[in-house]
């Protein structure tokens, strides 16, 4: 008889409940699948791919270290445990929740069934503080804090070695997954989360509060766990429990001093926001392909223009901070709140471009892809939830704002590197411009305030709709 832990956003052996609790009950193999179909998704690249391949080598070595390597499965899942289950004897199939994509949501109720019809036991146990099934969302930050502050699950000490061979983890390329051609990323692993983690809290957190939406700082002052967190390399319990521990040991020894309470809380609330959006998506996994607020449909769908997109998506809008900002985030695969959010207005409300139509676009060039968190914003910042308040950033003015002396622009956008500082923010107004850099493709300030008045026009109508009563009562706590 085995105990089958099927590994998937959770690629870690610490603080896994599943391992832990299978361990118990007897011989366990830990299995990862590989699948294809869902590496042939819209939504996905190779960026995440490669970091999900580090992670299992990473992870690979630790279950080797215990007595039992990973084995790795690539193929279709019913397939895959249909011949498990009748090469051995399976009693429970142990995992944690998914809350992912459209696609993992119904490959999940496929297997539900296979399991019953085969009576298997699918141990599916929460993970992150996200509630299955919730009754109401007014109990939930006080459920997501007792999780919280639960202690992290040990591993187990030792695994018993069974005969069973694991599979070779295929290239990206061998997939077919999309490539996206970047110039650098972090690198998976259970090993590394926990160097990134400790390095946040004891080196780089002090000015996080102060450096959180600067395009140049908040690469090293944000804690840079998003990518960490998305394939559980380390799961939202374990950094809150370490955040807790840090806060204590400062207490407790005064000479640690590169403690800033104020940023350790604000990055505190940050972790728990990430749940608050994932429990969303759960409640209603159609979140991903629809607006949260049907009075929003036919808002933009018809007025899709490829040509503004296009320019938009390769960062040659001509306007020089929203175009860095694009291109970094191409090249690193990460780029800050802020930054996320202005480009998304830029892209809904400037050039009037419906979200569900360049979603896939920003979600296969963020390799901290979270579904969960992912369309909700693009639906806050599009303002389509008709329930959160209307912000449309301008971006010029996030431009002088958060880099002020054009560094980032220039370091981004080679066209100005030898532009007068002056005048980088808005290069067009420059009388003596001669760059190859393009000219703007929209008037902001105009289409900025067309926007804002169809938003608000909107947003009023449905204030007291019976709509926008149910989706108060079903997604705010
Ligand atoms: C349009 C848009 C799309 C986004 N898509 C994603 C996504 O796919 N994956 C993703 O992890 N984050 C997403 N975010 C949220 C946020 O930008 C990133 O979590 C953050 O920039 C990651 O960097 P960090 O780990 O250094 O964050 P920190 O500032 O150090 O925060 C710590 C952790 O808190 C969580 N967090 C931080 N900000 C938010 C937020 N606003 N909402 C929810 N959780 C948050 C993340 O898990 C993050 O790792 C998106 C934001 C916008 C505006």
């Amino acid at each position: 008889m085995v105990e089958i832990v099927w590994f998937k956003r959770d690629l870690r052996i610490k603080d896994h409940q599943p391992l832990h609790d299978a361990s118990l009950v007897g011989c366990v193999i830990p299995l990862y699948i590989i699948e294809p179909n869902l590496w042939k998704q819209p939504d996905v690249s190779d960026r995440q791919y490669d970091f999900l391949c580090e992670s299992l080598e990473d992870l690979t070595q630790s279950l080797q270290k215990l007595g039992q390597e990973m084995i790795i499965r690539v193929g279709n899942a019913e397939e895959i445990f249909i011949n498990l289950i009748n090469q051995y004897t399976v009693k429970n199939v142990w995992s944690h929740q998914e809350t992912w994509n459209d696609w993992t949501y119904q490959r999940d109720i496929k297997l539900r069934k296979l399991f019953r019809v085969n009576n298997v036991n699918w141990n599916e146990l929460p993970i992150n503080g996200v509630a299955r099934l919730l009754k109401y969302r007014k109990d939930w930050a006080r459920l997501f804090y007792q999780e919280m502050n639960k202690e992290p699950f040990q591993h187990p000490s030792k695994l018993k070695k069974i005969n069973i061979v694991s599979e070779d983890i295929p290239s990206a390329k061998s997939l077919g997954i999309e490539k996206i051609n970047y110039l650098s990323r972090q690198k998976g692993g259970e090993m590394q989360a926990y160097q990134v983690m400790d390095s946040f809290l004891n080196e780089r957190s002090y000015d996080y509060s102060k450096n959180i939406s600067s395009p140049l700082y908040s690469a090293d002052s944000c804690s840079r766990l998003s990518t960490y967190l998305a394939f559980g390399n380390i799961s939202l319990k374990q950094i809150f429990y370490e955040t807790n521990k840090f806060i204590d040991e400062n207490k407790k020894n005064k000479s640690i001093t590169n403690i800033n309470i104020r940023s350790i809380n604000a990055f505190k609330s940050r972790l728990r926001w990430r749940s608050h959006f994932i429990q969303k998506l759960e409640d209603q996994p159609n979140i991903e392909y629809k607006n949260l607020h049907s009075a929003y449909d036919g808002l933009r769908e018809n007025d899709f223009n490829e040509e503004l997109y296009y320019k938009w998506c390769t960062g040659q809008t001509g306007f020089p901070f929203v175009d860095a900002c694009m291109r970094s985030l191409i090249n690193t695969g990460w780029i800050n709140f802020r930054m996320r959010a202005m480009l998304v207005s830029f892209a809904a409300n400037n050039l009037w471009l419906d979200w569900k139509k360049f979603s896939h676009f920003l979600s296969k060039i963020f390799t901290d892809y979270e579904p969960g968190i992912h369309y909700y914003q693009l639906q806050m910042q599009s303002g389509t939830t008709g329930i959160n308040t209307v912000r449309i950033y301008n971006p010029i003015k996030q431009s002088y704002d958060q880099d002020q002396d054009g560094i980032f622009i220039k370091r981004w956008v080679s066209e100005l590197e030898n532009h007068p500082i002056e005048m980088i923010h808005e290069p067009w107004k420059s009388p003596l411009f001669k760059s190859n850099y393009v000219k703007p493709i929209i008037n902001e300030a105009e289409t900025r305030k067309n926007a804002a008045s169809k938003l608000y026009a909107l947003k009023a109508q449905i204030r007291n709709s019976d709509n926008t009563k149910k989706i108060i009562q079903k997604h705010v706590g």
